[in-house]
C-alpha cells in the first residue's frame, strides 16, 4: 500500500472510532488532512464547531488565520499535514481531558510514523505538551517554549518539534498576532536553511 493509501485508512478507522466519550458528542471526526510526504505536520488541539461540522480541521476563523500563517513560512495547505491532537470535538470546546488525549494519541503516532515529517509544528499549550513528552522534551508553558527549533529523534527519527501560540489565541488577543506571524516567518527560514525540499519522493 502507498503511503496515500495508509493513511486513507487510518482516516477511515477514526471516522468510525468508539475509544472515548467524545465520539458520543461528535458529529464528524476529523482525522486530518494534507500532503502524505509533507515534511511539515501541524498539530493542533481539536476540533471545533466548524471542524466538527465539516470533519475537516482548521476550517473556521483561526483556521484562516492559520492560511494567512502558513503564507508567512512561504507554505500553502496542499504542500503540509494539518491534525490535530483529539480527534473529536470536545463539548463547548473545553480542554480535551488526559484519558481523551491517551484514547486518541495512537492516530497521531501512526500518521507521524509513516509521514515522517521532518518538522512538526506544535500549535498551543496541548500540542507542544503532547509533542515535548514523546520526545522527552522538557516542558513548562507555551510562552517559554514557543519560536524554538528543538532537535529531537522519535522512534528513531530526526526531527525538529517548533511550538507556537494556538492560532485561536490570536483571535481573542491581538498581541499573539505579531507573534505567531514572527513564528512562522521564522519557521520559513529554518525550512529553507535546512534545504527541506516540501514534498519526499517515495
Ligand atoms: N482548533 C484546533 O486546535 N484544531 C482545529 O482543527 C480547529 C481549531
Amino acid at each position: 500500500m502507498s503511503a496515500e493509501e495508509l493513511l486513507e485508512a487510518i482516516a477511515g478507522e477514526i471516522m468510525f472510532c468508539p475509544r472515548c466519550r467524545l465520539s458520543e458528542t461528535r458529529k464528524k471526526a476529523v482525522p486530518g488532512e494534507g500532503n502524505a510526504r509533507s515534511r511539515v505536520m501541524i498539530v493542533g488541539e481539536g476540533p471545533g464547531r466548524n471542524e466538527d461540522i465539516e470533519g475537516r480541521p482548521f476550517v473556521g476563523q483561526a483556521g484562516k488565520f492559520l492560511d494567512r500563517l502558513l503564507t508567512e513560512a512561504g507554505l500553502v495547505r496542499d504542500e503540509v499535514f494539518i491534525c490535530n491532537v483529539v480527534r473529536c470535538r470536545p463539548p463547548e470546546n473545553r480542554d480535551p481531558l488526559p484519558d481523551e488525549v491517551d484514547a486518541c494519541t495512537p492516530y497521531l503516532n501512526r500518521q507521524i510514523a509513516l509521514i515522517k515529517p521532518k518538522v512538526i509544528v506544535s500549535l498551543g499549550q496541548h500540542s507542544t505538551a503532547y509533542m515535548f513528552s514523546k520526545t522527552k522534551l522538557p516542558f513548562e508553558n507555551i510562552t517559554k517554549a514557543r519560536g524554538k527549533f528543538n532537535k529531537t529523534k522519535l522512534w528513531g527519527m530526526h526531527m525538529t518539534v517548533f511550538p507556537t501560540f494556538h492560532p485561536a489565541a490570536a483571535l481573542y488577543n491581538g498581541k499573539y498576532k505579531n507573534q505567531l506571524a514572527k513564528d512562522f516567518r521564522l519557521l520559513g527560514k529554518e525550512l529553507v536553511k535546512i534545504d527541506i525540499t516540501k514534498q519526499q519522493t517515495m
